[in-house]
């Protein structure tokens, strides 16, 4: 027999074993030996101190782009390792299916992060949020909302089910952020995230300290938490509520995220009755939910609310699915369901079958008698999956309150949908609901019935069957997390889970100033004029570099012209009694599309030079009528510079006025275009 290897924790930068033998590890469905675990010795203090002095600053001196860069070699270089992790994962009991999810998909999310990071932030280290609000009427004062990164250490604090894509669902939007982390993974499969987390440390493309590892206990670390730190938890509701409340967390008012368990219902539509395809989609998507991860899924179905004349058929058809799911050993290509996480895990969800009887009857599995296809029976953690039937949802209590944290859900009965938005809503707070339903007017009135209790809805149908990604599926860029018994937490969501570590600031004061503190234009800051901007490569442009055009008259015969030649003859544009009709025109107006062309034509600078293409603009709006006679012309002001990491271009974004020999605005938008960083460019000089 092979002595179990001792798990480290990754500290201070260096791998530190504990200074005590520690707990063994078993494998979930063999029952040998895995590893050890034990933390005692480490200086907590001086992990959180080595996280923000050494990692922080290095992190928030890199770009957002360099950051998304970053995790974009780590992700790519993870996804050359990803056999060495499903062997490891074969011990917590997953199949090859159940592992993709926590591999693949964690990978997969860090991905998303970084491609995220590249297209949806700025390449620079601050980050706006929402428009400038002017605060004076001659611009001599005005106010930016900021997101910067918190100077502390994101602790992340995980569930054993998925011990990867716990941990790199969270440290990919921390560290985009720009924020230092500590993982500390559930003790039961720390092994796993171990061995991942040495692969990420090898790969050396983290600063140091970035992330650390602690295998084991966190010891006294809670208690020097400051308010520039932050504590994410993935657990039980109970453990959860104590690390809430821990005095430093309260005291310093530590950003608390908490995803706890969830009792999440399915709710099947009245219009889907056994034959149709949302109710065989229904049948499989609880089958899937029960069994996926031998159902250690924080968002499983555990709740099935059915029209009460669609009971009988829904517990036939499920019943006879479960009862063919292949239960076994996990490496074994014929097994559907692998073991739970451990036999106390085991024992903990019979307790947890035995307490929902109280409101509830098997009717389908057996939790004590235990049938596999391969594995032994008495040493792994298997359990068929049990289907229970409460006739009495609104009674039985513990439906709605317990969670049995395994292969096991509850169908209940309803009558009319107001009752099964009430079932729904007696989880108290859920990560995810669904409704399976075909009809418009009922996937209404369900998703806005248990909406404000769950974090994400699904709706499922036969149009979106086969590209769904199902009820169970967090994803990068949509939130993750649920109001009341869910924590209150609220996770991922693209790039709102970035702005979790950081600081929003409202930031007021003179345009010049508030322009120096973001990077960017804004009205009423410094101008240069001179050399045309166009001219101009990455290398030379700065922000404020302005044009003013020439003016150009609108006449009769440029109106006729563009409506003939675009095809665009509305009435207001042809018509002078029709458009005065209007509330909006005293007369014939000019296209706002032939404001825009016209701005571009005075804009431009035609010779081939930096700016190579434009891309589209952003915020279009025409704000005053532009009548025959009128005279525009252009202010063109550069406004955000983003050179692109890993090319010999970047973007910038123009603020483009058009004003009338009046000086009122007439059109005002970005305008967005790719430049150069040097000119000629580099590709051109060897051509010659
Ligand atoms: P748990 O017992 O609450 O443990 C969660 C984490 O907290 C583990 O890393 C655990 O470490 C740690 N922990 C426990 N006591 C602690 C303390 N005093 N100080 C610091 N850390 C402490 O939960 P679990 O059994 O691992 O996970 C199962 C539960 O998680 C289920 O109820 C499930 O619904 C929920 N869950 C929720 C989500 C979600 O996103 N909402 C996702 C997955 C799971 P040790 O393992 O070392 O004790």
């Amino acid at each position: 027999m092979t002595t179990p290897r001792r798990l480290e924790s990754y500290v201070c930068g260096r791998w530190t074993p504990g200074e005590k033998e520690g707990q063994v590890l078993l494998d979930a469905a063999t029952g040998a030996p895995v590893a050890r675990i034990d933390s005692s010795g480490i200086d907590f203090a001086a992990t959180l101190a080595h996280g923000r002095e050494v990692a922080g600053p290095k992190l928030r001196r890199m770009s957002f782009h360099e950051r998304a860069g970053m995790l974009r070699a780590l992700g790519q270089a993870l996804m050359a390792l990803t056999e060495e992790f499903y062997a490891e994962s074969l011990h917590t009991g997953a199949t090859r299916a159940d592992g993709w999810i926590d591999i693949e998909g964690g990978i997969g999310t860090m991905l998303t992060f970084a491609s995220k990071g590249r297209r949806e932030l700025p390449n620079s280290r601050v980050l706006t949020d929402g428009t400038v609000e002017p605060l004076s009427r001659d611009n001599t004062f005005a106010a930016q909302h900021i997101l910067t990164p918190l100077q502390g250490v994101a602790v992340h604090i995980n569930a054993f089910n998925f011990p990867v894509w716990g941990m790199l669902e969270k440290i990919a939007p921390t560290l985009l952020a720009g924020v230092p982390c500590v993982v500390k993974p559930a003790s039961q499969s720390a092994y796993l995230t171990e061995l991942v987390t040495r692969r990420i440390i090898e790969t050396g493309i983290l600063p140091e300290g970035a992330l650390q590892l602690i295998c084991g206990s966190v010891g006294d670390m809670l208690d020097h938490l400051t308010g520039q730190d932050a504590v994410t938890f993935t657990g039980s509701a109970t453990t959860g509520r104590k690390l809430k409340s821990h005095p430093a967390v309260v005291a310093n008012s530590v950003r608390f995220t908490m995803e706890a368990d969830s009792l999440n219902a399915s709710i099947l539509g009245t219009d889907a009755m056994a034959g149709t395809p949302e109710f065989d989609l229904f049948v499989k998507e609880v089958a899937r939910e029960m069994t996926v991860k031998a159902g250690q899924k924080c968002t499983a179905i555990r709740r099935v609310i059915a029209p009460r004349g669609q009971v009988e058929a829904l517990v036939a058809a499920l019943g006879d699915r479960l009862g063919k799911t292949a239960v076994g050993l996990p490496g074994e290509e014929s097994t559907r369901m692998g073991a739970l996480a451990s036999l106390d895990q085991r024992e903990e969800v019979r307790a947890r079958i035995r307490e929902l009887q109280a409101g509830a009857e098997i009717v389908s599995g057996d939790p004590d008698a235990v049938h596999v296809a391969s594995g032994d029976a008495g040493k792994g953690a298997f359990l068929n999956p049990v289907l229970l039937y409460a006739d009495r949802p609104f009674e039985a209590t513990a439906v709605h309150e317990v969670e049995a944290f395994g292969p096991v859900a509850t169908v209940m009965p309803y009558d009319g949908i107001d009752e099964a938005l009430r079932l729904a809503q007696m989880g108290k707070g859920s990560l995810v609901s669904s409704v399976f339903t075909d009809d418009p007017g009922i996937a209404e009135e369900v998703v806005l019935g248990v909406a404000p209790f769950h974090g994400r809805v699904l709706i499922g149908n036969r149009t979106s069957a086969k590209s769904s990604t199902g009820h169970g599926s967090p994803l990068a860029p949509l939130v993750h997390g649920g109001p009341g018994r869910a924590g209150g937490g609220e996770e991922m969501g693209g790039i709102r889970g970035v702005t979790h570590y950081m600081q929003r600031t409202a930031v007021q004061g003179a345009p010049r100033l508030l322009s120096a503190v973001t990077g960017r234009w804004i009205e009423g800051a410094a101008v240069q004029q001179g050399v045309h901007p166009f001219r101009k490569s990455l290398a030379e442009l700065k922000i404020g570099d302005q044009l003013v055009t020439a003016a150009r008259q609108i006449t009769l015969e440029d109106v006729e012209h563009f409506a003939q030649f675009t095809g665009d003859t509305f009435y207001a544009h042809m018509n002078a009694e029709a458009a005065r009709a209007n509330p909006f025109f005293d007369d014939r107006v000019a296209h706002g599309y032939l404001v825009a062309s016209f701005a571009a034509g005075l804009f431009v600078e035609p010779n081939p030079g930096p700016v190579l293409a434009n891309y589209g603009v952003d915020n279009l709006r025409f704000v005053t009528p532009v009548y025959f006679g009128d005279s525009l012309r252009v202010r063109l002001t550069c406004k955000e510079i983003n050179p692109r990491e890993n090319a010999e271009h970047g973007e910038v974004r123009w603020d483009c006025q058009v004003t009338n020999q009046k000086g009122e605005v007439v059109a005002q938008y970005d305008v967005l275009t790719m430049v150069a960083k040097h000119w000629p460019l580099a590709s051109a000089e060897a051509a010659e």
